[in-house]
């Protein structure tokens, strides 16, 4: 069974004249709506859509219900709009959590429309459920803003979809397994706007009671400014199934490798300083996938490391390729005298290039030489590679004039050389 403790708190802010927004706590459903348009139509949508929402769920606790009752909420506020000229145009955003069955299973279903948000604090890491549908939040989505570049954008506000602007609407959902020592947070951007991530993560961490971390964050949100209506619903996960049953059947302690969830960790004992988490649950995913630390697979521990691994590799590498390249000889390639980069016959994956191919070959050479250029002459340098040719070319010049004036030998073989000449 899953047993849930939860808070909230919604304020006008300091900024605005009236409270736009509406938040929804039962036992098994929670939501926030953040209205918008006209004197009164933004307290009407929000109001008008949570309502929708709950009468509808009421009616049967699944996923398929919860998406439905989002979709009632949008025709409600919709068709109220259609019929009142003074709240034409009126729309709210809404983001919900319902506690579902699934085969008699426990699960969390989490639906969402605009840019109020669902996050997840697991093992002291906050993670965002949800994506904002606001023309800012699409475009870093997609690489043309950067994260930074969205936080003080002027057109931050403006929204893709909302509850109650078109006859239908799109319901983005998520189903996450209930485990016991999360916390889930839902709000407006009024909280968002003024509170950065961290700090209402920190914040979520420092206070164990729900209530008292959605006053917090309230507090918090109107002393940086306060410039929107601020809604927070904190839940807290008690119980979830698999630990009510672990605790049912040797209530004196818990088996050590039954259960999925061993790296739970008691609702109360969060770390005081945990990163934030890039895990981001699937959308509209058949079977249900739970948000377990497991899944979590770029933690900032875990880029940082693989950074280190990478810097660690990259050095060898570079220190392998400088040994390698580093050196010249002097080579054949056929009959022809090459310089090569590199070393002879090559260091690991580094094979030795032609950096020059001379005009000469061995012919022009003295015989003697050919076998360690076969070897590979090595040579400090490019320039010396070429000046060790240079004087292998000349040395085999010199040594042909030499010859031409020097009188061959008188001995036994003058006969034979003579008949040569002659
Ligand atoms: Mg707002």
């Amino acid at each position: 069974m899953t047993r849930l403790r939860w808070g909230s708190a919604t304020d006008v802010g300091r900024v605005r004249a009236n409270n736009q927004d509406h938040v929804l706590v039962t036992g098994s459903l929670f939501a926030v709506a953040d209205g918008m348009g006209g004197h009164v139509g933004g307290e009407i949508a929000s109001q008008t859509a949570i309502n929708a929402l709950q009468k509808e769920f009421e009616k049967d606790s699944s996923i398929d219900s919860l998406i439905k009752s989002a979709k009632n909420a949008n025709k409600a506020v919709w068709q109220r709009s259609q019929k009142e000229a003074n709240l034409k145009g009126m729309g709210t955003t809404l983001t919900a959590v319902g506690l579902i069955k699934n085969n008699n299973e426990e699960e969390l279903g989490i639906v969402n429309v605009g840019d109020s948000r669902a996050y997840l604090l697991q093992n002291g890491e906050l993670s965002q459920i949800t994506e904002d549908h606001s023309l800012v939040e699409e475009a870093v989505r997609s690489g043309q803003l950067s994260a930074e570049e969205a936080i003080h954008h002027s057109s931050r506000h403006i929204l893709t979809r909302a509850i109650g602007i078109e006859q239908d609407v799109e319901v983005d959902n998520w189903i996450i397994l209930p485990y016991k020592g999360d916390r889930i947070l839902l709000c407006s951007d009024g909280l968002i706007n003024e509170v950065d991530d961290s700090h209402i993560a920190q914040i979520l961490r420092e206070h164990k009671d729900p209530q008292k971390a959605a006053d917090f964050l309230v507090e918090k949100a109107k002393s940086n400014g306060g410039s929107d209506n601020i809604s927070v619903v904190v839940i807290d996960i008690l119980e979830d199934e698999v630990s009510t049953k672990a605790t049912s059947t040797n209530p004196t302690s818990l088996p050590v490798d039954s259960t999925p969830h061993k790296n739970v960790i008691d609702d109360l004992e969060y770390p005081s300083a945990a990163p934030i988490s890039s895990f981001t649950p699937s959308k509209n995913k058949s079977k249900p996938l739970h948000a377990m630390p497991k899944k979590k697979i770029f933690t900032l521990r875990v880029v940082i490391f693989i950074f280190l691994l990478l810097l660690v590799i990259g050095g060898a590498i570079g220190v392998v390729d400088w040994y390698a390249k580093d050196s010249y000889f002097v080579g054949l390639k056929k009959n022809q005298i090459v310089i090569f980069q590199g070393r002879p016959g090559g260091v690991l994956w580094f094979k030795p290039q032609i950096v020059d191919k001379t005009p000469y070959n061995t012919s022009q050479i003295l015989a003697f030489h050919i076998a360690s250029l076969e070897a590979g002459q090595k040579e400090p340098s490019f320039s010396a590679s070429k000046r060790f040719v240079h004087n292998l070319i000349k040395e085999a010049k010199q040594q042909k004039t030499f010859a031409a004036n020097t009188p061959p030998p008188v001995n036994a073989s003058s006969t034979t050389t003579s008949t040569g000449l002659g």
